[in-house]
C-alpha cells in the first residue's frame, strides 16, 4: 500500500485545494495552465454527491481569491449521475452556474461506457444554457466520430482523448495503431468543424501530428490547446509551452484517489512493472 500511495504522490498535487493552488501557480510559472479536479467517481449516496460539490463551490472561490485563471474538471458519477439524472443535473448546474459567474470553465470529464449516453446529455442540456462548459471524447471509441459531428453542431468544447476505461472489443478499437489513426480523423474533425479543440495525449506521435496538422491548415496557437496529466512527460510540455503553443495540466488533488491512480497504472505497463520490482525488492 505505501508504494500505492508514492505512486500517487507523482500524479496527484496534494490533499488540498492549497496544495492543488500551489501546483497550479508552479505550472503558471512554467508557461503552463492548469484544469483542477477534486478526485471522486462512482458516488451512491447524496451526503457524498453533495459534499463533492460543495468542494467545486468552494474550490471556485479559491481559484478566484487567488487570481488563478485555472479551470475545473469533474466527472457526472461523483455528482450523482449513478443515483438520478436530473439530480446530477441540478447539482452540476449549481457548479456550471457559479465558475460562469467568476470567469471560469468547466470541463465535464468521459467516464466508462454505461455513463457515455448520460454524460453526453446531460452536457447538450448544459450547453444550451452555458458557454463555459466543455466535454470529453474518447478515440478508442467506435462511436466517437458520430459524437463529435453532433458536438460539433452545437459548438461544443471538446478535450479529445485516447480514452482510460476497460472496454469491450464490440465498443473500443483495442490496436493502438488504429487508435492513433481514429484519434488524428477525429482531431481533424473537430479542428474544422469544432471550437477550441484540447488535444491531451502524451503520444510524441499525436503531438506530432497536430503540429503538422495544423502548420499545414494554418491554424493559430490560440484556437486549440494541448493537454497533459500532472506527473506524466511535463517537461516535453514545457518544451511545447516554450515553443509557443497553449498547454495545460489536468490537476487532480484531494484524498480519493485509488481509482485514478490504477487507471494511471494500467495505462503503461513500466508503471505495474515499478510497483511488482519493489514488492519483490522488500
Ligand atoms: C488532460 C487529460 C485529460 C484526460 N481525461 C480523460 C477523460 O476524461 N476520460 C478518459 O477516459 N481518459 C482521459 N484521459 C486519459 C487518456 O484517455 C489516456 O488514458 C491517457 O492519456 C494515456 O494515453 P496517451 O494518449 O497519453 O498515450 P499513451 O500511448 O498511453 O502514452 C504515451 C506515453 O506517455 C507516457 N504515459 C502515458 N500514460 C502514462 C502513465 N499513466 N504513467 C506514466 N507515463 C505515462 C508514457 O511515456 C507513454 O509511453 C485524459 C488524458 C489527459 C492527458
Amino acid at each position: 500500500m505505501r508504494l500505492i500511495t508514492r505512486m500517487a504522490r507523482s500524479f496527484v498535487a496534494g490533499d488540498t485545494n492549497a496544495e492543488a493552488i500551489q501546483a497550479v501557480a508552479e505550472l503558471r510559472s512554467q508557461g503552463i495552465m492548469s484544469t483542477l479536479d477534486v478526485l471522486g467517481e462512482s458516488v451512491k449516496d447524496r451526503n457524498t454527491a453533495e459534499k463533492a460539490v460543495a468542494a467545486y463551490l468552494e474550490l471556485l472561490d479559491v481559484i478566484k481569491a487567488a487570481g488563478s485563471d485555472a479551470h475545473i474538471s469533474l466527472k457526472l458519477t461523483q455528482q450523482g449521475l449513478d443515483i438520478d439524472t436530473e439530480y446530477c443535473y441540478q447539482n452540476v448546474r449549481r457548479i456550471v452556474q457559479k465558475a460562469g459567474s467568476l470567469g471560469t470553465f468547466v470541463r465535464i470529464d468521459m467516464e466508462g461506457t454505461p455513463h457515455t449516453q448520460r454524460t453526453l446529455d446531460l452536457f447538450s442540456r448544459l450547453r444550451q444554457e452555458f458557454d463555459n462548459v466543455g466535454i470529453v471524447i474518447q478515440a478508442y471509441l467506435y462511436r466517437s466520430e458520430k459524437d463529435i459531428n453532433d458536438l460539433n453542431k452545437i459548438g461544443a468544447k471538446v478535450r479529445l482523448c485516447k480514452g482510460a476505461y476497460k472496454e469491450p472489443k464490440e465498443l473500443a478499437i483495442k490496436k493502438m495503431k488504429d487508435i492513433r489513426a481514429n484519434y488524428m480523423k477525429l482531431a481533424a474533425s473537430l479542428f474544422r468543424e469544432g471550437v477550441y479543440p484540447a488535444i491531451a495525449t502524451h503520444d510524441f506521435k499525436l503531438i506530432a501530428l497536430t503540429k503538422d496538422y495544423v502548420a499545414a491548415h494554418s491554424i493559430p496557437n490560440d484556437k486549440f490547446e494541448f493537454q497533459f496529466l500532472y506527473g506524466i512527460r511535463k517537461k516535453s510540455f514545457q518544451k511545447l509551452a516554450a515553443e509557443g503553443y497553449r498547454v495545460r495540466c489536468y490537476v487532480p488533488f484531494g484524498t480519493h484517489w485509488l481509482p485514478y491512480n490504477l487507471r494511471r497504472l494500467r495505462e503503461r505497463k513500466e508503471n505495474v512493472w515499478f510497483v511488482i520490482k519493489n514488492l519483490f525488492k522488500r
